[in-house]
């Protein structure tokens, strides 16, 4: 991942005409630069690195940390970034990452939203994943339903990767033979979160 910090920006510049420079031995040269910095990664500005301030030399270009000045420069530099913003953009990065989060939880609320509908309708066709108690992960799909049961075939194979289910989900994996469950028990498991998906074509 290539992260870093950015180049200055809306840099405020002030004169310091009465310090004098202790490495050119200059006066009227010293500048006080207040300056906003941001935190990008992949090249998008992330989030903001803060209101920065430092003394260089017009002359030299020496510079000097405004931690190690005088009260009266350190009010200065408390002035002067008071008069600079941070730019809203800094954050870009952040509200990328905050509206891919809201997607996802919104996207998984209404998908819980139709599963629970389903159950509640079963079809056949209707892809079941499941867990079991051991922690394995597999499918049951719906070959006919009545008022009361279900029919299902059952996956011979299981797996112990949720995100993997699709691997095993192959037609020559299901028993060829058809296994009842009564609606009331497929209601059940979903609301145990044994089933936690369900996919319907
Ligand atoms: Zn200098």
């Amino acid at each position: 991942m290539i992260y870093g910090e950015s180049a200055a920006q809306n840099d405020r510049i002030l004169d310091l005409n009465h310090i004098t420079c202790n490495n050119c031995e200059n006066q009227k040269v010293l500048q006080l630069h207040c300056y906003t910095k941001h935190i990008h990664v992949m090249f998008i500005p992330f989030v903001t690195a803060g209101k920065k301030a430092i003394i260089i030399c017009s002359n030299c270009g020496k510079e000097y940390d405004v931690s190690n000045q005088s009260d009266t420069i350190k009010e200065l530099v408390k002035i002067e970034k008071e008069h600079i913003r941070i730019p809203i953009w800094h954050f870009s990065g952040l509200a990328i990452v905050a509206l891919i989060a809201l997607s996802s939880i919104t996207y998984n609320m209404w998908d819980n939203e139709q599963d629970a509908q389903l159950v509640k309708n079963p079809q056949a066709g209707d892809l079941y994943e499941y867990k079991d108690g051991a922690g394995w992960y597999s499918t049951f799909k719906i070959s006919q339903v009545d008022k009361d049961s279900v029919y299902v075939f059952y996956n011979m194979q299981s797996i112990n990767q949720a995100s993997a289910i699709d691997e095993i989900d192959k037609p020559d994996s299901y028993w060829p033979f058809e296994e009842s469950m009564s609606r009331e028990e497929l209601e059940q498991m979903y609301e145990d979160g044994e089933i936690y998906e369900i996919d319907r074509d």
